[in-house]
């Protein structure tokens, strides 16, 4: 790594930084043809994939960063006397049982014993109805899963959503999908299922052997995956909407026993929730009636094992890191033990660490001033709304109006989760994540049927990442991500705006994206646009939904972006760039960011260095296809090289010309906010 003259990024000196970093560039790529390379060519040789990494990239550099700070913090908390049975004594036992490899390998498969051997031991076809809901309190997924969601006709109130699960793959593209690089997953998948059927011994337990285990189980699955929405349906609020009744359910699914599984849930007054994918819940109640008990039992053993196989011996974490890590991901090895352990700790008490973390590592006056570039974001959206020419006057104020009420969140919560509930102790690592599990699933059902709580938040505050929410129309700031190279004070703000100025544009955009769009300043999914305006958005959006599917993003195995599901995500960088841009010109007029040229950059060129930087990174083969089949998403280098040439801002400030690689046309970009 160059110590030389410019070395010296992000640390401190009198005036202010251009906030970007010269060593991140490759000056031999040409800007106009490759951004990415020119930008972030430099970042990716000097950091190259490590084995344990599947992408490294910005935002990966702050997580681990953020995972070290967090190790200081669980060392300093370990190292005094704590109460017991405090948050901190909690914190200090937990991380240590994680971190105890000598008990975890004497206990091999102990700890998942008496689960297995719950479910070894049903008779009936009732007790293997009723087994959903016991597995579901445990945090154990089958079938379909549970959440308290916003009431989408009102959102001051929260109901339970039943939603398709159950799949050890994920995806139903997975199971049904024949290709090359899909029947290697399958193998694998099988693979890993043998050997940990085996491992825990639920073979014996069920005198079956792993082998025909395993078959049963995948079969079961392939039959789920079939009923699976896909998960474009998925993104339609209104096709994931069927709010009834439980007894209008109980007529599409008898076999599951509705009334019975919410009465297990302690949901007992539940009168009415939203069936995200009602056909979906019939197949499982074909399922029930129809598969061989031994089956359906085997897959509730497998869904034990799966969830429980990180937080047991080594035997288990090996298995399951072959397939989920290295076959889907290309990873060439685990994340180091006390990595996962404090993954683990965050999972089962993360405000406490983030209350922690906030205290040692979140200034306020970086509060003070996110406060103002939201408000500056803001206005420049607002201004784009009333200048747009695709749509009239009563979609605009609307629109506006919806603006205005946008909600924000910055830096922490108001108040602290309670964890008194929790216990923690030594007997397993697993038994903890039960309780934690446990201890959740109560919280979460806690808040079923109840009004909407407008101070929580999504996010722990440690978290390297932003939201919105549409049903509560508020945006969300970690403190995780208000740190270089998103957000430097010591910078001049041109590298701001462009960095965690566009992460607050996304998010403001987020609620005018195609499915943002369709809910109202209340968070209500209600049709606030007049017909003619709504059909320019779609006419428009389809534009950007072209343009990156026809991006190839892998040549073997041959891979295109999905620009229908990435759709969200991508309107909301083309507009968090333009909005930031706009309030970046607002802040130059005023003389709050410096006209001048620096590090031979102009502010606005010093702006989209920025943008780039946040998305620099080196990724895997295998990832590329993991994070274009799950991921909403574009990958970095096509949030830069695919998001750009649409920004005629950055067309101009680059002075990028016909012919150049950077370059669409200008009727081709899309036009929204
Ligand atoms: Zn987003």
């Amino acid at each position: 790594m160059a110590a030389g003259l410019f070395a010296a990024c992000g640390t401190r000196s009198e005036a202010p930084t251009s906030g970007v970093c010269l060593d991140n560039l490759d000056t031999t790529a040409n800007p106009v043809d490759d951004f990415y390379q020119y930008a972030c060519g430099g970042w990716m040789a000097s950091h190259p994939l490590d084995a344990e990494h599947s992408r490294y990239g910005t935002f990966d550099k702050l997580g681990e960063e953020n995972v070290e700070q967090l190790q200081g913090i669980i060392k300093e908390v370990s190292a005094r006397h704590n109460d017991a049975g405090s948050s901190a004594d909690k914190v200090a036992t937990l991380y240590n049982i994680a971190m105890d490899s000598v008990k975890l390998q004497e206990q091999g498969a102990e700890p998942i014993q008496n689960l297995l051997k719950e479910v070894a031991s049903i008779q009936t076809r009732e007790q293997m109805v009723s087994q959903i809901a016991k597995l579901h309190m445990y945090g154990i997924g089958s079938f379909f899963g549970i959440f308290n969601e916003a009431n989408p006709d009102n959102s001051k109130m929260q109901i339970a959503w039943l939603y398709q699960g159950g799949l050890g793959m994920g995806d139903r593209d997975y199971y049904l999908v024949n290709d090359d690089k899909n029947i290697k997953f399958r193998k694998a998948y099988k693979e890993m299922m043998n050997t940990e059927f085996a491992l825990a011994g639920y073979d014996k337990l069920s005198a079956l052997p792993s082998e025909q285990l395993t078959d049963m189980v995948y079969n079961l699955e392939t039959r789920m995956a079939k009923a699976h929405y896909d998960k474009l349906v998925n993104r339609d609020p209104y096709k994931t909407k069927h709010i009834m009744s439980v007894s209008d359910a109980d007529k599409l699914a008898p076999n599951v026993k509705i009334r019975d599984y919410f009465d297990a849930m302690t949901l007992t007054s539940l009168e009415q929730f939203n069936l995200c994918q009602p056909e979906y819940l019939t197949e499982v109640s074909n399922i029930l009636a129809t598969e061989n008990v031994e089956t359906v039992k085997a897959y509730y053993a497998w869904n034990i094992i799966r969830t429980a196989s990180s937080y047991l011996s080594d035997e288990f974490v090996n298995a399951s890191f072959e397939y989920y890590g290295r076959i889907r991901s290309g990873r060439e090895q685990n994340r180091p033990r006390w990595k996962r352990a404090i993954g683990t700790v965050e999972g089962a008490l993360g405000e406490v660490l983030g209350q922690l973390y906030c205290e040692k590592y979140f200034p306020q006056e970086n509060k003070k001033r996110m406060v103002t570039l939201v408000e500056n974001l803001r206005e420049a959206l607002a201004q784009r709304i009333t200048n747009a020419t695709w749509m009239d006057k009563e979609t605009k104020d609307k629109a506006l109006d919806k603006l205005n009420g946008v909600i924000v969140k910055i830096g922490y919560p108001d108040t602290w989760r309670d964890y008194s509930g929790l216990e923690i102790k030594d007997d397993s690592y697993f038994a903890n994540v039960l309780r934690s599990n446990v201890f959740d699933m109560q919280y979460m059902l806690s808040k079923i049927d109840k009004p909407t709580d407008p101070t929580e938040w999504l996010m722990t505050p440690q978290t390297v990442n932003a939201y919105y929410n549409p049903t509560t129309n508020e945006i969300c700031f970690p403190a995780g991500i208000l740190q270089p190279p998103f957000f430097d004070v010591k910078a001049d703000d041109a590298a701001n705006y462009g960095a965690i100025g566009v992460v607050i544009g996304h998010e403001l955009t987020h609620g005018f994206d195609d499915q943002g769009r369709q809910y109202d300043k209340e968070g209500n999914l209600s049709d606030w646009w007049k017909e003619s305006d709504a059909e320019n958005f779609k006419k428009n959006a389809k534009v950007l939904a072209d343009f990156f599917s026809s991006i190839k993003v892998l040549d073997e195995p041959e891979t295109y972006a999905n620009g229908e599901y990435t759709l969200g995500e991508n309107i909301a960088d083309n507009g968090g760039l333009h909005i930031s841009f706009l309030a970046m010109q607002h802040a130059i007029a005023k003389g709050q960011v410096s006209s001048d040229v620096m590090d031979g950059f102009t502010p606005e060129q010093r702006f989209f260095l920025a943008y780039a930087a946040v998305w620099a990174s080196n990724i895997r083969d295998a990832e590329i296809v993991n994070r274009t089949i799950n991921d909403v998403h574009a990958l970095g280098r096509w949030r830069v090289n695919g998001t750009l040439p649409h920004v005629t801002e950055f067309v101009e400030s680059w002075n990028i010309q016909p012919g150049n690689g950077m370059f669409i046309a200008p009727e081709d970009r899309v036009m929204l906010w």
